[in-house]
């Protein structure tokens, strides 16, 4: 074997052995032998350098069965430390994500929408350095910033290629922020370190197959399988707002007719309610709703039904075992969910589909991006290390 292969064999190793003691912890190493097939050597070499490292602590633990004593692994939480951001148009949210996904510190800030790419991040920058000042982070343990913001990410470059939200295109953000901070940046498209996150702490646990759709100032998918993030080509796989429903229809800020995001973001239906009777915000809207209002019915109730829709089409082209619902329109009215489930059971469905899923809210809303954009630096970092 040649001595890059083995380097690599190596590595690979010492990640399988991690990632089983933090999703399984506490476990022995025998346990850990045994599920990876690797010689008890091997596992205890690795085991030795993770715990010199300071990533893992011994505990002793009586089983249940024989009375015997047993030392097990088990992770300490701060021994890695990274930072999640969630990049958004209006709104930047970043926390300080440790290695069971806890966010241990975590801040946030409006950004103007016309604010240049590097004020945006000269303003990241600082604001992780005010962040773990006032928390007393030992910056010794942070490995890395990860961001997740809304478009078409090329996270193996880490350049935004597309973002629509940001208006911004071709910027090698993971780069340029890599330059501020002096940290490792890992970027990728917000659903899918979402659907990540969930996947690993939250509404998707033990999911072989889950798709996440987020409803807000977009409309999105994300796919994973067997714990794999599905990304298609050029990492845009799941990018379902922009399905044409409608070529006659309204326009979309993409620059197209008749996008199925156009019946759903709050955008759209601010712009549509607009033309009735000022309405300022999306509440004001689902207020006139719940007063009703009859043009503010039929809109709701209109985006209902696309969203119902929207889960009809994902259950029939990828089969999950879990939909999650997620994002800023079910975040703030809950009774969405609710509502759009009924929807999905009784009518938009198809019928050999229905009970071949279970339909979720997700558990993380406000913060699965944040969460999973530092897990995924976590990822990068020990996959380089
Ligand atoms: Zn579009």
């Amino acid at each position: 074997m040649k001595k890059h292969d083995q380097d690599f064999m190596k590595r690979q190793n010492r990640l399988t052995v991690f990632e089983i003691i933090k999703s399984q912890q506490p476990i022995s190493r025998a346990a850990i032998a045994k599920q990876t097939g690797m010689s008890p050597t091997t596992v205890s070499r690795i085991v030795a350098e993770l715990t010199e490292e300071g990533y893992l602590l011994e505990t002793e633990q009586v089983s249940a069965g024989l009375g015997r004593k047993s030392t097990l692994l088990a992770m300490v939480d701060a021994a890695v430390l990274s930072v999640g951001v969630e990049l958004d148009r209006h709104r930047i949210h970043i926390g300080i994500v440790d290695i069971q996904g806890n966010v241990v510190a975590k801040t946030d800030y409006a950004r103007a929408t016309d604010e240049s790419v590097n004020a945006t991040l000269e303003r990241i920058g600082a604001e992780i350095d005010r962040l773990t000042k006032s928390n007393e982070i030992d910056c010794g343990r942070l490995i890395g910033i990860g961001v997740g913001l809304p478009g078409i990410v090329d996270n193996e470059k880490g350049v935004v290629v597309f973002s629509v939200q940001l208006g911004w295109k071709n910027v090698a953000l993971a780069e340029k922020l890599k330059a501020i901070t002096g940290y490792e940046v890992a970027i990728d498209n917000e659903l899918k370190v979402k659907a990540l996150a969930e996947h690993l702490k939250g509404a998707a646990i033990g999911s072989s197959r889950t798709a996440m759709l987020g409803f807000g100032n977009g409309v999105g998918s994300a796919l994973i399988v067997d714990g794999e993030i599905d990304r298609g080509k050029t990492n845009s796989a799941g990018e379902i707002g922009h399905t044409t429903i409608d070529p006659n229809g309204m326009m979309c800020d993409c620059g197209k007719a008749g996008c199925l995001q156009t019946y759903i973001n709050i955008h759209s239906l601010l712009s549509e309610a607009n033309k009735i009777r000022p309405v300022r915000t999306i509440e004001e809207l689902f207020e006139a709703r719940r007063a009703g209002e009859r043009w503010a019915v039929y809109l709701v109730d209109r985006a209902l039904m696309y969203m119902a829709i929207t889960i009809n089409n994902v259950v029939c082209m990828h089969n999950p075992d879990t939909v999650i619902m997620s994002g800023e329109l079910t975040d703030k009215f809950p009774e969405i969910y609710e509502e759009v489930a009924e929807l999905c059971i009784k009518r938009f469905v198809w019928e050999p589909l229905r009970g071949t899923f279970a339909i979720r809210p997700s558990e993380l809303s406000g913060q699965g991006v944040v969460i999973g954009s530092g897990l995924m630096s976590q990822n990068c970092f020990f996959a380089l290390e």
